[in-house]
């Protein structure tokens, strides 16, 4: 066990506060040890940082809009700067390799960069003469105090695609991070600092439910932006609705890939392993179910298997990015004993396993929290590998006769975040994108995660609320909106109104 053990302060109105209560350990996944406690905040840590937020809301709101994005045009600049550093954390308290955690963090920049344009994105409608001598003008205001809960899978990204974009809109803010992955917040939030964002603006706790619960019913929390498991994101909505706020909830999923029988075999299968074993599993745009029409699977499954268990597993917390091995180890040793039992009650049901990666095993880390790509044929509507989110290296195959039936079983899910086709009948692919469930649609695409200037559309139980995260969808979320409508009363102005 590391006895070093990397501190883990709150954030709260500019000042670094260390503190001496409980708290949950954060491992390196790649070795099971611990490498920091991160502090159980509560609720008076919650309050303290909605308190900050709130005094520094006046003086940032009147901060004109050029000036806020002036901030974040400096922080992208230390970000890029610091892009090695804030990777090489991500790969330590997360497990993912240096090429996922780069990819990640790049797509959390590119938010960065959406909150710089800022000031246009502000910009309101305007409407001359709407009656006689009346005009009508909108402006966007930003809200208030708004509240980031973020989960472990991606520590740099999901947390940049709340706080640049609140920010740069003139609100403030707290984020509560995952307590699994604490160290990269910390780390973006040390930039912020750095980049002259002004004490109170930004906010950082920790903690776990008595503090969210505590953001979640401030009075003067206005908005909740929420990225994390479905049950919680739906607790979340409910709560923070309940208690008059916005909610946006993102929550977990379950990504269906068809796969039609003209499919070009050596690309769909290279999408379709980096959709399902790409962050060990542990993404919620993960492909986690290919469903193959007719001829598709005997076509496919063969170089599909080869490729599985091609991927090398291993440490991702080596300094060189060339030692890095295909797939890291999932979060933790809980996580990885879910995922083995999701499996064990999958053969029970009567799926296959064909691609077995239960027993991988890292020599130099033989406590780390390893799985293998894994795939599994056989699999029915009705079995649990078929509804739960597994969040694993876990491949399932669904096989279908076809395209209706492979539509259907996909529109069977009761998530709707991705869904992906993979053929070259352009009929096909339209027949999918106009009648799938799902809110992010891929052709050919495996992963059709949005970037920066699209929403993250998930629907069903992949979301909870009205506005999604990112795009232009975010701008409305973190503002209201202010109608003006004009008259002025001519004629009282002298000699120099008319000569
Ligand atoms: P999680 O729901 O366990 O935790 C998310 C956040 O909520 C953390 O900050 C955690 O501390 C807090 N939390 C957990 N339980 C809570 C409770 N009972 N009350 C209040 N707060 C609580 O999720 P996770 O395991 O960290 O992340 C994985 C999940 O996130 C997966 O389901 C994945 O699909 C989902 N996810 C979704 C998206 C998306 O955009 N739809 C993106 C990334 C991850």
């Amino acid at each position: 066990m590391s006895t070093l053990l990397t501190p883990c302060p709150h954030f709260i109105g500019g000042e670094w506060r260390h503190s001496r209560g409980a708290s949950s350990p954060v491992f390196n996944p790649s070795t099971g040890e611990v490498i920091a406690e991160c502090p159980v905040g509560g609720s008076a840590e919650a309050h303290a940082a909605v308190e900050a937020a709130q005094a520094a809301f006046p003086a940032w709101r009147e901060t004109p809009a050029v000036e806020r994005a002036r901030v974040f045009f400096k922080y992208r600049q230390l970000v890029e700067q610091n892009f090695e550093a804030i990777c090489r954390t991500v790969t330590r308290e997360h497990g993912k390799t240096f090429a996922e955690a780069r990819g990640s963090a790049f797509r959390g920049l590119e938010n960065i960069e959406y909150a710089c344009g800022v000031p246009s994105l502000l910009f309101g409608d305007t409407l001359e003469n709407l009656a006689r001598g009346v005009d009508c003008e909108s402006h966007l205001q930003p809200l208030g105090v708004a509240v980031g809960i973020t989960p472990f899978n991606f520590p740099a990204m999901v947390p940049l695609w709340m706080f640049p974009l609140a920010i740069a809109c003139g609100n403030t803010f707290v984020l509560k991070p995952s307590e699994k992955v604490p160290l990269t917040a910390i780390l973006l939030g040390q930039l912020l600092e750095q980049a002259g964002c002004p004490k109170g603006v930004f906010n950082l706790v920790h903690g776990g439910r008595e503090c969210v619960e505590a953001l979640l019913t401030h009075p003067k929390v206005r908005a909740i932006s929420f990225v994390g498991s479905s049950p919680v994101a739906k607790y979340i909505h409910e709560t923070g609705t309940r208690h008059g706020k916005r909610v946006q909830a993102n929550g977990g999923a379950k990504n269906h890939i068809v796969i039609m029988p003209d499919a070009d075999v050596p690309k769909t299968v290279e999408a379709l392993a980096t959709a399902a074993f790409g962050c060990a599993g542990e993404r919620c745009m993960a492909g986690s179910t290919a469903v193959t029409v007719g001829s598709a699977a005997e076509r496919l499954l063969p170089s599909l298997i080869a490729a599985a268990k091609a991927i090398k597993v291993g440490r991702t917390d080596q300094p060189a990015p060339a030692d890095q091995p295909d797939m890291g180890p999932v979060i933790t040793a809980e996580h990885r004993d879910r995922v083995l039992s999701l499996l064990a009650t999958g053969e029970q049901e009567g799926a296959k396993v064909i691609a077995d990666g239960r027993s991988a095993r890292v020599a130099d880390a033989p406590h780390g929290f390893y799985l293998g790509a894994t795939i599994v044929d056989g699999v029915e509507a009705t079995m649990t590998l078929a509804r739960a989110e597994v969040f694993g290296p876990v491949l399932n195959v669904m096989r279908m006769d076809d395209l209706d039936a492979a539509i259907a079983a996909t529109n069977a899910s009761a998530f709707g975040n991705g869904a992906a086709i993979f053929t070259n009948s352009g009929a096909a692919a339209r027949e999918f994108k106009h009648r799938v469930k799902a809110g992010m649609v891929g052709i050919n695409v495996g992963v059709p995660a949005t970037m920066a200037m699209f929403p993250f559309t998930g629907w069903d139980d992949s979301f909870y609320g009205d506005l999604h995260i990112q795009g232009r969808e975010a701008v409305q979320f973190y503002t209201q909106q202010k109608v003006v409508t004009t008259r002025w009363f001519g004629g009282d102005v002298g000699d120099v109104w008319k000569k």
